[in-house]
């Protein structure tokens, strides 16, 4: 590939205007950056991810000033979970917050809110979008600073150099540039289905719905006036042509019966069934020079909480804060760009890591694949008290972070097997603790430097 003479430069250069790409382009604009946004497809997105936007990543984009992008998109308002249990509900309702009012998440179509977000970037002073697949890194290879990037133009087909002082890959789950900057790898812990219900009555209407049977979890959301989401998770896909008969036989019998006969009529006519893996990706600290990470390039959690964007949001916010042009006037300063990565690595954690945590802990909960994990489930739904989840909203920041879930009837079947639970990947942050003799688990990670 031979780059054309051609070359721009500029302060940023942006890889992706998805959630964290968009709203990070007008972060830095808003401050005086010059800032080029590279998107390699800029029409609507037709995706089965984000769509269910946690209160704190409404707050994040209050901060943001990009709130508006939740107007004129027939978005849903969302006022907690509803669980079900073979067939038991039970209300998790989100907190309210200082100002007396009930927390707010929202639910809509991807692509209407992306295509919101990408309307405010191009409106923003100093940020330009331009249809373009990025190829490659530019990198000096003595000092190995990032440069910017090799990108092909969609309308031209020609490649080009963009040069940025700094360079931000918010590429995706799939990132191409990930590689570039760290050594770890996505693991992919399960499958999400999806399916669009049409004209469902939900038994809780503006709240998310997890339902768990038999089998592994679905989750049902409101995403617009007509359109409810369904998805259905999956450790494995089927074999081909096994996928709509497990819908129908395995997974449509354990749905509420309201919804039953919406989720069957949308199996049989689908002529393809939308799927996307549902991976962990724990972040590490950015020490690149020349280039970020960010956004599912940097760091993933399962889908099953719906924590992703408020990630994303709250990141970018901060990351904005970090470089302001007060404490780095030009990002050409290499070290002290990377030197405020690393207090962003740390800092982050409060949220992330509440989100992550809860979203790791809960999915291997939920979707309890041995009998000591679903013993602990059941104990968790049957005849609880109080409030059986805290942290889903994405308002909670803090050092240490925890969930907890109040056990009933079966307490002292619950404390055994919490004790020889077996939790993968968030093992090391379980504890089971006694409140008044009511077992409460909870998960934490400390906040080290
Ligand atoms: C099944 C599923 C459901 C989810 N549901 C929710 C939910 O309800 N709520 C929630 O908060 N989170 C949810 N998430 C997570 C959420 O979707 C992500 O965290 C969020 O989209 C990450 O934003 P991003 O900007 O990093 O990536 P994306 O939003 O994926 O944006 C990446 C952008 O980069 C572009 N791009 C990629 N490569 C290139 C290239 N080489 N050149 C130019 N452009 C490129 C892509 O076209 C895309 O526009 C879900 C995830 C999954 C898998």
């Amino acid at each position: 590939m031979s780059p054309q003479p051609h070359e721009t430069t500029h302060d940023v250069v942006i890889v992706g205007a998805g959630i964290m790409g968009c709203a990070l382009a007008v972060a830095f604009g808003n401050q005086g950056r010059r800032v080029l946004v590279l998107e390699r497809d800029l029409s609507e997105p037709d995706r089965i991810v984000g769509e269910l936007l946690q209160p704190g990543g409404v707050e994040a984009l209050e901060k943001l000033g990009m709130r508006d992008c939740l107007e004129d998109i027939d978005a849903i308002p969302v006022y907690g979970y509803e669980t079900i249990y073979h067939g038991e509900p039970v209300t998790i309702p989100y907190p309210w917050t200082s100002a007396g009012k009930k927390a707010e998440g929202r639910a809509f179509h991807h692509g209407k809110f992306v295509q919101k977000l990408r309307a405010a970037a191009r409106r923003t002073p100093n940020v330009t979008l331009l249809e373009a697949t990025a190829k490659d890194i530019l990198r000096d290879e003595a000092s190995l600073q990032v440069l910017g990037v090799l990108a092909t133009e969609k309308s031209s087909k020609t490649t080009h150099t963009y040069r940025g002082k700094l360079t931000v890959s918010a590429d995706g789950y799939a990132s191409n540039f990930r590689k570039r900057c760290t050594t770890r790898k996505p693991v992919v812990r399960s499958t999400f289905v999806g399916l669009q219900l049409i004209d469902v009555k939900l038994p809780s209407p503006n709240h998310g719905h997890i339902i768990m049977g038999n089998n592994p979890p679905v989750l049902l959301y409101q995403i617009g006036t007509h359109e409810t989401r369904a998805l259905v998770d999956m450790p494995s896909l089927p074999p081909s042509g096994q996928l709509k008969p497990y819908l129908l036989e395995i997974v449509a019998p354990d749905l509420p019966a309201q919804v039953q006969p919406a989720f069957r009529k949308a199996v049989e006519a689908a002529d393809r069934l939308p799927s996307m893996p549902n991976s962990f990706l724990p972040a590490q600290a950015n020490d690149t020079p020349g280039m970020i990470l960010l956004g599912d390039a940097m760091n993933m959690r399962h889908p099953l909480t719906g924590g992703g964007m408020t990630v994303a949001f709250n990141d970018a916010y901060l990351l904005s804060h970090l470089l302001s042009p007060s404490i780095v006037p030009d990002f050409a300063d290499t070290t002290a760009v990377l030197e405020q990565m690393r207090l962003f690595h740390w800092d982050r954690k409060s949220l992330s890591g509440v989100v992550n945590i809860l979203a790791q802990a809960l999915y291997a909960l939920f979707a309890a694949d041995d009998s000591r994990l679903r013993v602990l489930q059941m104990g968790c739904f049957i005849g609880h008290a109080g409030q059986p989840v805290g942290g889903l909203d994405g308002l909670r920041k803090a050092g240490w972070t925890w969930f907890q879930l109040a056990g009933g009837r079966q307490r002292r079947h619950i404390h055994q097997c919490a004790r020889l639970v077996r939790a993968d990947l968030v093992q090391e942050h379980w504890r089971v603790v006694s409140h008044d003799d009511v077992p409460v688990v909870w998960a934490g990670e400390a906040s080290r430097r």
